[in-house]
């Protein structure tokens, strides 16, 4: 699924990506991801209902801060 957030490195939509029970965040031009386990998705849920804009939010820094270790792209 196409989010509406962009990869602070190189502009790209970003892709939410969902299998066996993880959950990540992922930018197709710079092929870097962050996934998040199913045992910490947990955090996200309550009444049963899942909190999507709050892990979509942590999942958004999670994936920042991964590519602030790495050089613009060119
Ligand atoms: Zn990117």
């Amino acid at each position: 699924m196409i989010t509406n957030l962009r990869c602070i490195r190189c502009g790209s939509p970003l892709i939410l990506r969902e299998k066996r029970g993880q959950v990540g965040l992922y930018c197709a031009s710079c092929r870097i991801g962050v996934v998040m386990l199913e045992g910490d998705l947990k955090r996200y849920v309550s009444d049963e209902r899942m909190d999507w804009r709050g892990l979509l939010m942590t999942l958004f820094a999670a994936h920042a801060a991964r590519l602030a270790l790495l050089s613009p792209q060119q």
